[in-house]
């Protein structure tokens, strides 16, 4: 008997500002907690931020990663206001 209802990719998330923003977020869990880390293009990113991983800058137009805590015991609102912007390679090889 063939399949008739192939599963279907994930639903495109409705399409709001944050996400044009954004680009595809996800959890990830650490040795230090749950982490939501969102990509930003280059395209969107215009400003300068200082890297935590290696206190350097990353400048604009740069793609990076923006970090903030999925597990907030103070609120997703006070992870997002801590959120950190992070160069890729300083996140993946953070200790
Ligand atoms: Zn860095």
């Amino acid at each position: 008997m063939p399949r008739t209802n192939r599963r279907r990719e994930e639903e495109a998330p409705p399409l709001d500002a944050e996400r044009i923003l954004s680009g595809a977020r996800r959890t990830v869990a650490a040795r230090d907690g749950e982490w939501t880390v969102q990509p930003m293009a280059a395209s969107n990113s215009v400003k300068a931020y200082a890297c935590p991983g290696c206190s350097g800058t990353i400048e604009p137009g740069t793609a990076h990663l923006v970090v903030w805590r999925a597990d907030s015991i103070l609120g997703d609102a006070d992870a997002l206001a801590q959120r950190r912007h992070w160069h890729r390679r300083c996140w993946e090889i953070r200790a």
